[in-house]
């Protein structure tokens, strides 16, 4: 795609010469450098003013290299010397593109080792170069560059296919099709060039403007995949972000169960899809706490904590709703079922809490529980304080058990108490 664009003597049947006349080879090399000048401009613009990743920085350099390749190839007739150095920029671009795509996607990238893209750079430059410098004529120096280039864009190609995200990635995909027509450009070229041993077909104006518009093609795909690429990853950091801090918001860090707000928040989003009346609220907290803390240390006292919270997530149904509410005390919320089955879910909490062990050598933690039915006019709030004065009678009476509370919050009336089993501290 990228070069030896002068190579050749300008045809001279009246075909071409009305092609040359047509096209004005130096005015679409310039149009050329002033799209490429401008497409790089406008990824380190952006790059010095947004928040940019790795690997961003070689594309914006791929682009200005070929852009200053493709300069240099304006001043080759006045200093042919420049010509070695401007092929490298222009063979430099799939390669260098990849290099940031290494970067770009350090997880999940094109797993070959990066040394092999620098091997075949330098392998298609000398290959060139020896030409140039055994002063081969302009046919064997166009095939040899035309290959060079044909092999490098089908490497590009290839190793964007790798990428982890080339198969959901439509830019990936563009910026891959860009190289391959590239690749069929310097087919053309090398055929024409190289086979047919005529430099003047192989560098021919349609070849050209051929490989001029997918020069600018490439660029342009290479800046808007560029700003994408950036731009998505943002977006997907900003979601984890969101998705991190809605958790940090919602959940309590150290049982992983949703805390106060946000039970009362699930809770009311369950009561309103069951039939009113139909569930039941329990309240527990851990027997002597303090005990545990005092005589295990803090750091039991939150394994114990945790031990608790990941009994109740395991005795609980899909539907049920457990939260922290603070302390050692939690809150459940078991949509359409009876004091009796939240009962025998108390006893599977307390007979899951039996089976681990807090710390070594020690009993294991002993739980009281108040329990409610829920009234059909009744908020999960006005439950909970029912509820608080059933765990109060539940330790009034011993602890290490649950007792129902009935009747209103003005009047209570404590109905079923029944043991637990577990002796704690
Ligand atoms: P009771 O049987 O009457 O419930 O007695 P208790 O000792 O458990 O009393 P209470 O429930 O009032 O004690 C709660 C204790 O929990 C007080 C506080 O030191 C401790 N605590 C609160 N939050 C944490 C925590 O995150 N980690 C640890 N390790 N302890 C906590
Ligand atoms: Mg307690």
């Amino acid at each position: 795609m990228k070069g030896d664009c002068a190579q050749h003597a300008v045809p001279e049947n009246s075909a071409a010469l009305y092609s040359t006349m047509a096209l004005h080879l130096p005015t679409l090399l310039y149009a050329c450098i002033a799209v490429l000048a401008m497409s790089a401009g406008v990824m380190t613009l952006f790059g010095a003013t947004q928040r940019s990743y790795r690997g961003f920085w070689w594309w914006a350099a791929a682009q200005w290299l070929l852009t200053l390749g493709l300069l240099l190839q304006t001043q080759r007739d006045q200093y042919p010397s420049v010509l070695p150095l401007s092929n490298l920029l222009l063979l430099q671009w799939p390669i260098v593109v990849l290099g940031g795509m290494r970067r770009f996607y350090s997880r999940g990238g094109p797993q070959l080792h990066a040394m092999t893209d620098w091997m075949l750079l330098a392998l298609a430059y000398l290959l060139w170069l020896a030409t140039w410098a055994s002063h081969g004529d302009v046919a064997a120096r166009v095939a040899a560059f035309a290959a060079g280039a044909l092999m490098l864009d089908i490497y590009g190609a290839t190793m964007l296919t790798r990428i982890a995200d080339f198969k959901t990635s439509s830019a990936l995909k563009a910026l891959a099709a860009t190289e391959l027509l590239a690749a069929c450009v310097q087919a053309v070229r090398l055929v024409r060039a190289g086979f047919a041993n005529d430099p003047a077909i192989g560098g021919s104006n349609d070849v050209l403007l051929a490989g001029g518009l997918v020069v600018v093609v490439s660029a342009l795909v290479m800046v808007y995949l560029a700003l994408l690429l950036n731009y998505e990853r943002t977006e997907r950091n900003l979601r984890a972000m969101h998705r991190k801090l809605r958790f940090l918001a919602d959940m309590d860090v150290l049982t992983r169960v949703p805390n106060r707000r946000h039970f009362h928040e699930l809770a009311a989003q369950a009561l309103a899809t069951s039939q009113p009346g139909t569930s039941t609220v329990m309240m527990f907290d851990i027997d002597h706490f303090k005990r545990i803390n005092d005589l295990l240390g803090h750091a039991n006292g939150d394994e114990a904590l945790r031990q608790v919270a990941h009994c109740v997530r395991d005795a609980l149904r899909e539907q049920d709703v457990a939260g922290r509410l603070g302390g050692d005390e939690f809150a459940v919320l078991l949509p359409e079922t009876s004091v009796n089955d939240a009962m025998a879910a108390a006893s599977r909490i307390v007979s899951r809490l039996g089976d681990r062990q807090i710390a070594p050598r020690s009993a294991p933690v002993s739980l009281s529980f108040g329990v409610v039915l829920m009234k059909a006019d009744e908020t999960i709030a006005e439950a909970l304080n029912r509820a608080d004065q059933a765990l109060y009678e539940a330790k009034r009476q011993g602890r290490s058990r649950a007792v129902v509370a009935i009747g209103a919050e003005d009047k209570p009336v404590f109905g079923e108490s029944r043991q637990l089993g577990l002796t704690g501290f």
